[in-house]
């Protein structure tokens, strides 16, 4: 289907077209280092990566940048494959950035060769104080001119076990007066002996860094478009740098940078995420108030809800925060014109139909979704003995108060008009049981249903009903932007209410059958899913998000 207008990477994708550049050949990539699950601001990478690759012919392929042995892992390989295909994606090839340690060994070899790097035996501390500042040019290391022959002997050194960790480093011999700080000397590789590489094992003991591997893999692999976030931007220079050194034809990839995601109320960093769950501050990396992918998806966000989001932010050069009322506004929209509607009571109390024939139960029929007729109906038991929302019922109301107060009349969803008679308290004066009489010519579907009134109440019966467990989320964070409180460590910054479990909610039997991971609308309340840990015996449902809507458009 044809676009309504065109974001700047695409504009510049198709100039690349209309020019001929690579013939025409549009190659992407998504480069994950597999150093923890995906979050939503990688579905936003995602979505462009592959999405051009789809709009444009090309081809869009995974590649892990796996330099970094000691955080990385196959268990993120596998989650990260997963989200990506639940998100609709299919990968061209998998590649690895280790696939390509060889051939990045060969290019540093070779850059020592000519006198463009060298070995350095300072500590990292001291090479850090040489840096300088981006007015202050930096001091040169005292190995910077040492013999090739040295370098390259310690080099391979480096690489045998022979060199213990943070002794030594390979760096590029650029410039240390550059204005651009990444140009530097910066460090190409480092030694790792005591950490397994999740593919190459013990193989290798000195690792490119990941500056030095990223901008090369994209050239091996044939990349035409480098689509990243806006703090490569100053890296891309030195990835060029790199390039230009070691080969002279004319291909080069086009890296082209977009603003990241962030969004109010939680955090964006894998590091900080690896964090919670391993100090069990959530209940893991797919915990439903995690901005995780898996989170999200077990808080009952449908992979349409996350591009409905993902389109609405765009892609721009300036960085932001996004409110987290436009996400929850992206899956109401969704859920809205999707999910089934049920009837679930969260604080349930018993109404009782007084003139209603006792041990008499009838079926009514329940609209799934009002916005889609295909999604048909289904049934619902109905008796004397109710349970409705304890707030559904006042026995002071005042003149506003739509629901239940004696003397006046409430629809029962899907049923009959009822008018509340009164209640019954107990000795601390908590109502235990409300009273109503029901007009039996005002079922459903009869004449008499058409009768006026001014409020509408779900029900779900006694008798019949289900008790389920219900998971309430809020916000993870009680601050707006964890991440801009430098001075205060932002586990301190967690809202401590941000979840709540109702354990006595009553839902309508028909729920029984729900599978796992399913949306519905608890009418009146809000959208909720089947969260994995439901059993039939157990009903578990998770609140995606409540029916109000916060987002401001
Ligand atoms: P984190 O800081 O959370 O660890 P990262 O950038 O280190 O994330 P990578 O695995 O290197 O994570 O990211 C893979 C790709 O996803 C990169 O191209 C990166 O630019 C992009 N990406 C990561 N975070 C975001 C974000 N918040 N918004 C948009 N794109 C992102
Ligand atoms: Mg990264
Ligand atoms: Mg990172």
């Amino acid at each position: 289907q044809p676009k309504k207008s065109l974001n700047f990477i695409e504009t510049l994708v198709e100039e690349d077209i209309r020019d001929g550049k690579n013939g025409g050949r549009i190659q992407t990539r998504f480069p994950p280092e597999p150093n923890g699950y995906l979050h939503i601001g990688h579905a936003k990478a995602i979505c462009m990566d592959f999405g051009i690759a789809r709009d444009y012919n090309g081809v869009c392929n995974l590649r892990f940048d796996d330099t970094n042995p000691v955080k990385e892992d196959v268990e993120y390989v596998d989650s990260i494959m997963e989200d990506i295909q639940w998100l609709g994606y299919q990968w061209g090839n998998v590649y690895y950035a280790s696939d390509y340690f060889q051939q990045l060994w060969d290019f540093a070899t070779d850059l020592i060769k000519r006198g463009l790097a060298y070995v350095d035996e300072q500590s990292a501390e001291e090479i850090a104080k040489q840096k300088g500042s981006p007015t202050v040019p930096g001091t040169e290391s005292p190995y910077r001119n040492r013999p090739v022959e040295e370098s390259l002997e310690l080099f391979n050194k480096m690489n045998s076990g022979e060199i213990a960790e943070g002794a030594m480093v390979l760096r590029a011999k650029v410039d240390m007066a550059s204005p651009n700080m990444h140009f530097r000397d910066p460090i190409m590789y480092r030694i790792i002996t005591d950490h397994p590489h999740h593919r190459t094992g013990y193989t290798w003991k000195a690792y490119p860094m990941y500056d030095f591997a990223h901008g090369q893999s994209d050239y091996f692999e044939g990349v035409t478009h480098s689509i990243c976030t806006l703090e490569f931007e100053v890296h891309r220079p030195l990835y060029d740098w790199f390039i230009d050194q070691l080969k002279n034809d004319d291909y080069r990839p086009r890296q082209i940078e977009f603003n990241r995601l962030n969004i109010t109320y939680t955090v964006m960093s894998k590091r900080k995420m690896l964090q919670l769950v391993q100090e069990g501050l959530v209940r893991g990396w797919d915990d439903p108030r995690m901005p995780t992918l898996c989170g999200l998806r077990r808080r009952g966000y449908t992979p349409e809800a996350i591009h409905n989001f993902i389109e609405k932010i765009g892609y721009t050069k300036y960085e932001g925060i996004i409110d987290v009322s436009l996400l929850e506004h992206s899956a109401r929209e969704i859920l809205n014109s999707t999910a089934t509607r049920v009837s679930a009571v969260l604080d349930p109390v018993k109404l009782i139909l007084t003139n209603y024939p006792e041990g008499q139960t009838e079926t009514v029929t329940m609209v799934n979704n009002p916005e889609d007729e295909n999604e048909g109906t289904h049934e619902a038991p109905f008796s004397k003995e109710l349970y409705v929302e304890r707030d559904d019922f006042m026995e002071d109301a005042p003149k506003k108060y739509f629901r239940m107060t004696p003397g006046q009349e409430v629809r029962l969803k899907g049923a009959y008009i009822v008018k509340c008679t009164g209640c019954k308290k107990d000795a601390d004066g908590k109502v235990t049981e409300v009273y109503a009489e029901y007009d039996p010519e005002t079922r459903s579907g009869l004449e008499g249903s058409s009768r006026k009134v001014k409020g509408t109440i779900h029900w779900v019966t006694v008798a019949d009903s289900v008790s389920a467990e219900v998971r309430l989320y809020d916000r993870l964070f009680a601050v707006e932007n964890p991440a801009e409180e430098k001075d205060k460590d932002f586990r301190e910054l967690l809202n401590p209410d941000s979840l709540k479990v109702l354990n006595n909610v009553k839902v309508e039997p028909w729920l029984k059958n729900a599978k796992a991971l399913d949306n519905f609308q608890f009418q009146r309340i809000g959208y909720f899913n089947v969260d994995p840990d439901s059993t039939p015996e157990n009903l578990v449902f998770n609140r995606t998000v409540s029916l109000k809507d916060s987002w401001a458009k």
